[in-house]
């Protein structure tokens, strides 16, 4: 039986995060089970751009310190590590707090840089990952993830923030070359496989909702999880931010290849266990085009997901320009212009824009059929 536990922390205040995190990890089984002494444990947060706390776009230092006391309390040596989608590792660390943690916790900060090739030959969609150079020094990993809506994904939690370890401007590769949603799903279900994590954590005490990652508003959640399947914490996190969690584009994909139990077969335990929150999901399609045979998958890319629209608000700061990965996006009288002919609807436009000028916009077809199926 897969277990995963779930535990209330109504603040990011330091007791109250370490006293919620000791209980999370004691009902399955405590830090120890999971790392040895002297073992070198790679804590991979989420930080996705160098935003404070208060924003709720990244892992929250308080948990992160939570996490290197827990390591270090089993005798092993922890180290945190990511590479961004915005700039660089250091200047979003000091950011977002978790510069000042692993400092006055006296641990390293690693930088991803540098990429290794790292071969997954049991791969169904990717066999060879270039991925941070780190993951082959440290013996092992923990995904500590944040509760957020996703534009692209449905969610990030535990799986999605492995994205971290495809280094700066190679994540825009992946979206080239997995231009269908679900082929996206399955490289991230092929990259959880070859990190491999120990142990998955999320910090959900104040997740996001709406315009996720980056772009949404963010929502009490006062909830810690953890478990060691990556897509069944995440399938239960997204239940209880009020979402199909079986549906996720990545969990389905996991079902699909036995990867992770029914959700009937997973256990959860813990005083959060009946989590109920009401979410605000992105303005998306969940996972229409995971059905559509694949010559018209990219008809239905364009008709079936919801479009980036720029609102009049843009300043022409050229950021979304400079990041979209089929080069859809030009400036126009210092306004951002988008050739919809070429975007291939990864919304990285949307979550990295700084200024929530790109919109996301169902077209009158995607419209019918949500009306259709009872959801709009
Ligand atoms: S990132 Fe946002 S503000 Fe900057 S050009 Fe693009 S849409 Fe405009
Ligand atoms: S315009 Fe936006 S959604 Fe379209 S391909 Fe570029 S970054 Fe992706």
């Amino acid at each position: 039986m897969t277990t995963i536990s779930a535990v209330k922390a109504e603040s990011y205040d330091t007791q109250v995060v370490e006293q919620a995190m000791d209980e999370l990890l004691g009902l399955i089984g405590s830090m120890e089970h999971y790392v040895k002494p002297g073992e070198k444990v790679l804590i991979k947060p989420n930080m996705l751009e160098g935003l404070s706390p208060e924003k709720a776009v990244t892992t929250h230092p308080e948990v992160v310190r939570a996490v290197i006391k827990a390591v270090k309390a089993a005798g092993a040596v922890p180290v945190v590590g990511d590479s961004p989608a915005m700039g660089n590792t250091l200047k979003a660390a000091q950011k977002t707090g978790i510069l000042a943690i692993c400092q006055e916790e006296g641990i390293q900060l690693l930088p991803f840089q540098h990429a290794i090739d790292i071969p997954f030959l049991a791969g169904t969609m990717v066999r060879k990952f270039v991925l941070a150079q780190e993951l082959k020094a440290v013996d092992k990993v923990i995904s500590l993830g944040k509760m957020k809506t996703h534009s692209l994904t449905g969610v990030t939690g535990g799986i999605k923030n492995l994205f971290g370890f495809v280094v700066g401007p190679n994540k825009a590769q992946f979206h080239l070359r997995m231009q269908k949603r679900s082929d996206f799903a399955a490289m991230l279900v092929d990259l959880a496989q070859a990190v491999n994590p120990v142990l998955f954590i999320i910090d959900g005490i104040v997740g996001m909702e709406g315009d996720g990652p980056r772009n949404g508003t963010p929502c009490k959640g006062n909830i810690l999880l953890a478990g060691t399947n990556g897509f069944a914490v995440d399938m239960v996190m997204a239940e209880m931010m009020g979402f199909r969690g079986d549906k996720l584009p990545v969990v389905a994909q996991a079902l699909r290849q036995g990867l992770v139990p029914l959700r009937a077969e997973i256990t959860v335990t813990g005083s959060a266990q009946n989590t109920s929150l009401s979410f605000r999901e992105p303005k998306n399609m969940s996972a229409l085009d995971t059905v559509l045979p694949k010559w018209l998958a990219a008809w239905g890319q364009q008709q079936l997901t919801a479009k980036p629209v720029i609102a009049p608000n843009c300043v022409g700061c050229r950021r979304c320009a400079e990041h979209c990965p089929p080069q859809a996006i030009t400036l126009i009288n210092n306004q951002a212009s988008i050739d919809y002919a070429r975007c291939i609807r990864c919304y990285c436009c949307q979550e990295l824009c700084p200024h929530n000028a790109v919109n996301l916009k169902n077209g009158t077809l995607l419209n019918a059929i949500l009306k259709l199926c009872g959801r709009k």
